[in-house]
């Protein structure tokens, strides 16, 4: 079954045409999935009926089920798709000073295993069609409005479903898709192999944060061993040259965990790795999650490592953890959820 939501917005009449309706009919669908929010073919009261039962027979726009919605305290909300193959995913809407901010995955699961991070315990479950990328958009678009800021920043490294996450994103970005900028986009990664240099090539100015965790390769690869890694200092590089090519600074994301990478020399280290890169450090306080044995650094821990950062002229912010609670913590819905997820 062909899922129009995998097609760019601007091939949707020739789609039409081809299915022998009218290539209007074609337009008037992405108007009114992607300006008007109505995401099923029945309530498209624009397209006669005999179309309307066809599509919903032939390609049904969503088939997303909304499993369930966590609310935080500081304002997250989180939702929980499950697709009819059993895969669930996770997306979370965050307030922000610039109206909401979308998080989605880009894979069921993760097959980077990040030693500190919940949604890399079970590995990969598959990749995410770019049709089940946008449909995170659309539900939470449908349960808390409109949006300023888009992450795929989710469950998933994008890096390693690139091809469906940059299909994705033309979807948004394009005039006949939601018509949003690609400054308003940000793409975290811990940059597999390939993945800097292919966003440098594909060259739409959207934001890169670069998961880097360590100023060491070595105790880089232990914290994300499940990928093929370039040394920290090449990683940059390519970064530099990403920057070069869309004009956009990036961010280094840094998870502070306790005595593992917080030290004031590793701060130095990082300094001095960084020094004269036009880039923005954010350094998180770790979220602790029963499974995994990190923990948060103290706050005297946090603001030291900062200090020696800001010290070296460097730009840092120390964040405000959205979604602290282990609850809303990243892949902690989906695992609670899901008994039967691979082991
Ligand atoms: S932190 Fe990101 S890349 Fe690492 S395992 Fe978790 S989801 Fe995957």
């Amino acid at each position: 079954m062909t899922r129009l939501l995998d097609i760019p917005p601007s091939d949707w009449p020739s789609w039409f045409e081809k299915k022998g309706l009218e290539a209007f009919q074609g337009k008037i669908a992405s108007r009114q999935v992607f300006q008007k929010g109505v995401y099923s073919w029945e309530l498209m009261t624009d397209l006669p009926i005999a179309v309307r039962n066809r599509l919903q027979q032939e390609s049904p726009l969503t088939i997303a089920n909304l499993e369930k919605v966590h609310k935080a305290d500081d304002g997250a909300v989180k939702v929980l798709l499950a697709f009819p193959d059993g895969a669930r995913v996770e997306a979370v809407g965050m307030p922000g000073t610039k109206g909401r901010t979308l998080c989605v995955s880009s894979q069921v699961g993760c097959p980077v295993r990040c030693t500190f991070c919940a949604s890399g315990l079970d590995g990969l479950e598959r990749n995410l069609a770019p049709s089940e990328i946008l449909e995170q958009v659309f539900s939470l678009r449908e349960t808390q409005g409109d949006f300023g800021r888009l992450v795929v920043m989710g469950m998933g490294e994008p890096g390693h479903n690139l091809d469906a996450v940059l299909k994705a994103l033309d979807t948004l970005i394009q005039p006949a898709g939601l018509g949003m900028s690609a400054r308003r986009i940000t793409l975290s990664t811990v940059a597999p192999k390939g993945t800097l240099p292919a966003l440098a090539a594909w060259g739409r100015p959207i934001n890169l944060a670069l998961s880097l965790h360590s100023p060491e390769d070595n105790l880089r690869h232990e914290l994300i061993p499940g990928v093929r890694l370039r040394g920290v200092r090449e990683t940059l590089d390519e970064a530099d040259h990403l920057f070069g090519r869309t004009g956009r600074e990036y961010t280094v994301e840094y998870v502070l965990l306790n005595e593992v990478n917080d030290a004031v020399e590793q701060a130095k280290s990082l300094a001095t790795l960084l020094a004269g890169r036009r880039l923005h450090i954010n350094l998180i306080p770790y979220n602790s999650v029963s499974e995994l044995q990190f923990k948060r650094p103290s706050r005297e821990r946090q603001l030291a490592f900062a200090e020696v950062l800001r010290n070296a002229n460097l730009s840092v912010t120390l964040r405000r953890s959205l979604g602290g609670e282990e609850e809303a913590a990243c892949g902690q819905l989906r695992r609670r959820s899901a008994p039967s997820v691979r082991p």
